[in-house]
């Protein structure tokens, strides 16, 4: 297979064949990326509006971060938790100094980072709120994602995540989202450790919340000494137009979960950072992971969080968001029936027209030179690394424009 030349038809029939079939991807085979662009097989260039689900918020490839990379892959790789080795203090430090925590407790996934949060709610719930052993709720909301894992998926209600993988990890408490009411109502239970929220449901559709929403569901956790988690595996690392989408509303969470930019989409790395009368209820032996904090993930997570410092791409975000957001509902299509987001993390509501949905639009912008995906059937997100400019952003507009227009 390798010697004749393959066609885009060739590598997607031998995925379809020899792996499994959890995802439905759209029918572009990329081959290779560098800053906004990825280009397919056959060489055909394309603006990225996914952004691997705002992992690549620095750009594809980013030279920093790749140099961190390779440089760090000739010297040690793994050495595993057994032992200390020369870099993972050198990251502990940097990012508890750059998100003002005590502590940090480095995995690879966003998933294993939710879980790691959830272990640590319920033992904080026990060791420092006195929940009789087994008895820690967790509330969560409608909507949400979360990730994969089994407990994750049990507190999920969208059935094409949960449905057939039961039986579910119980204590969790499901409410709306962006309803202050739900959360008072629940938070009369005093086993309730903690509430885990995105500041902006990322998967469900970039669904924004009222203004004020995290600050008055931080300080009702507060006042009910139940821990405030958010994740910010998606809306974090500069996404929203500001450092964590939390900062929009000056909430410093108890526990914060990063994931996906936090390595500029070069290699799986997440994190959980709190306090020491948090983190600290977790005992050697009591949780880890094989890779978690391993040397070559902690220099590529430096490399890539000074990225998006130096660069200043939350400020970029936060600007290009609003032009996105304004030329966008200018966009004479019955097919847009909503336009919302923050900073560069948008989605398109689409209208189905003559049987055309989302996934239509998607597939001809993707022939017009811009790929992005559906969300839920109806929902396109648009998220393209931060790193984009101006000039760019408004073809890869007129990119979206002309395609609404052929339908
Ligand atoms: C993507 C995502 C996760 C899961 O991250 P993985 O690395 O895919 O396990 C968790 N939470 C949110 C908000 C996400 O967007």
């Amino acid at each position: 297979m390798t010697t004749t030349k393959m066609t885009p038809d060739d590598y997607i029939a031998r995925e379809e064949k020899f792996g499994a079939h959890n995802y439905h991807p759209l029918p572009v085979v990329l081959d290779k990326g560098e800053g906004i662009f990825v280009w397919d097989v056959e060489g055909k260039k394309y603006y990225d509006f996914l952004s691997a689900y705002s992992a690549v918020n620095q750009g594809h490839c980013h030279p920093r971060i790749i140099n961190a990379l390779t440089e760090q892959a000739q010297k040690l790789t793994l050495t595993s938790r057994a032992f200390y080795n020369s870099t993972l203090g050198e990251f502990e430090e940097y990012i508890t100094n750059y998100f003002g925590y005590d502590k940090v407790l480095p995995m690879n996934t966003g998933a294993e980072a939710d879980e790691t949060a959830l272990k640590l709610c319920r033992k904080w719930g026990y060791e420092k709120k006195g929940i009789p052993e087994n008895e820690a709720k967790i509330i969560v909301c409608d909507g949400n994602f979360h990730g994969r894992t089994i407990t994750i998926i049990s507190m999920s209600t969208d059935p094409d995540a949960y449905k057939g993988f039961g039986p579910y990890t119980p204590g969790f408490v499901k409410i709306p989202y962006n309803d202050l009411d739900a959360l008072a109502k629940e938070l009369e239970d005093p086993n309730v450790a903690g509430f885990l929220v995105e500041p902006i449901q990322g998967e469900a559709g970039v669904y924004v919340p009222d203004e004020g929403y995290i600050k008055k569901a931080y300080e009702m956790c507060k006042e009910k000494n139940v821990l405030f988690i958010a994740d910010e595996v998606q809306t974090g690392i500069a996404r929203t137009g500001k450092l964590l989408a939390c900062d929009h509303e000056d909430v410093r969470p108890d526990v914060l979960i990063l994931g996906k930019a936090i390595s500029g989409g070069v290699f799986p790395v997440s994190a959980v950072l709190a306090d020491d009368d948090i983190m600290l209820v977790i005992k050697p032996g009591e949780h880890g992971s094989t890779y978690g904090g391993n040397p070559l993930a902690a220099k590529v997570a430096i490399a890539a969080l000074d990225v998006i410092k130096d660069e200043k791409l939350a400020d970029n975000a936060e600007k290009l968001g609003r032009i996105f957001r304004d030329e966008m509902k200018a966009v004479n299509s019955d097919m847009i029936e909503e336009v919302r987001g923050k900073g560069l993390l948008n989605a398109v509501v689409i209208k189905p027209k003559d049987g055309k949905t989302a996934w239509d639009v998607c597939v001809a912008m993707k022939d017009n030179g811009l790929i992005a995906k559906p969300t839920h059937d109806h929902i396109i997100r648009f998220a393209p690394p931060l790193v984009i400019t101006e000039e760019q952003l408004r073809d890869a507009i007129k990119i979206i424009q002309e395609t609404l227009a052929q339908f």
